[in-house]
């Protein structure tokens, strides 16, 4: 309970409401009035008092604090609300943190060769590039006395999911990509340049489809499987390329693709001798032309993805050729 009314004076109702686009003017010296966001008003019937954190509606009846108010406007349990809330309070919490970690791991990308020479060999040579999607490298064992020494703690850390369970770093010897979601960054991914699993993200939301923020602006969208795949097509000039992370596309994501509905949007996942990329391009451009946009299975030569057909020679030239050839479901 104590957390609950500490939550409620970190996020003073008026300021919620007001980051939510309420509008309001003063009647008193701490009482506001304005629309009822919970019922159709035409009079301004909801009232804030500010002072005491409690809100009323003389249209609809309704009336408590923040938790009632998140509970009605959201359709949520109690509990669900305060949960809701607490997960905004973190967010640019771990935001900041992920950003720290990830300028510690961009200084490393230039000490450590090992991750330079994985870049050159997967094809990424523009410095500008690397720059631009805050390519980093995680050597292991030395983030969590960096970010100490910068005043976070192991409980911050570990609600990060940089840090595991065991105290030692999540990232050992891999390529990091910051992942962003408008203008927080939400994850980390990392490609392992060892033996280890190839791919990881922390254990926290992946965010929304990559570089969408730039990328919505195109018609014609193209979507890769991988970071490496979308490095080096944009390398090659195809900035119109996003990425998932994967094949599974989250509701999130695939809401983004289809919104606005009608454009082109070309599918390159990999061409694994199991087919299982082929099954997935396949399931979803069915489910993409169900939702009204225009996707194309792109075709590339087979055991390829768009890293290794750059990586064996493949030119923009070529790849240009890919996407022409390309079928529509
Ligand atoms: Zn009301």
């Amino acid at each position: 309970m104590q957390d609950v009314e500490r939550l409620k004076q970190r996020i003073p109702l008026l300021d919620y409401l007001r980051q939510h686009h309420w509008t309001a003017h003063a009647t008193g010296q701490q009482e506001f009035v304005g629309l009822c966001p919970l019922h159709h008003d035409h009079r301004p019937s909801f009232y804030v008092n500010a002072r005491k954190n409690l809100f009323y509606c003389h249209g609809c009846g309704r009336g408590g604090d923040l938790i009632r108010f998140v509970e009605l406007s959201q359709h949520l349990s109690f509990c669900q609300s305060v949960a809701l809330l607490q997960r905004q309070l973190a967010a640019p919490r771990v935001g900041a943190v992920l950003e720290q970690a990830a300028a510690f791991y961009r200084l490393q990308l230039h000490r450590h060769p090992e991750a330079a020479q994985y870049l050159e060999r997967r094809g990424l040579r523009d410095a500008a590039l690397i720059e631009e999607l805050g390519i980093g490298y995680a050597p292991g064992g030395n983030l969590r006395r960096h970010l100490t020494a910068q005043g976070y703690s192991l409980d911050q850390l570990l609600d990060t999911g940089l840090i595991n369970q065991h105290g030692r770093d999540t990232f050992c010897r891999r390529v990091i990509f910051p992942c962003w979601q408008d203008d927080q960054m939400v994850n980390l991914y990392g490609r392992s340049i060892g033996a280890a699993f190839p791919h990881r993200l922390l254990p926290r939301p992946k965010g929304g489809l990559f570089a969408w923020g730039s990328v919505c602006l195109f018609s014609t969208v193209i979507l890769v499987e991988g970071l490496f795949d979308l490095a080096v097509l944009w390398q090659a000039g195809f900035r119109n390329t996003t990425c998932a992370i994967g094949t599974r596309l989250t509701p999130a994501q695939f809401t983004q693709l289809c919104d606005p509905p009608h454009r082109f949007v070309y599918i390159v996942f990999d061409q694994d001798e199991n087919h299982a990329g082929q099954q997935a391009s396949h399931q979803l451009a069915e489910r993409l032309q169900s939702a009204g946009t225009k996707p194309y299975i792109v075709q590339l030569p087979p055991g390829h993805d768009p890293n290794s057909y750059w990586a064996a020679g493949a030119t923009a030239a070529d790849f240009a050729a890919r996407l022409t050839e390309a079928q529509p479901l």
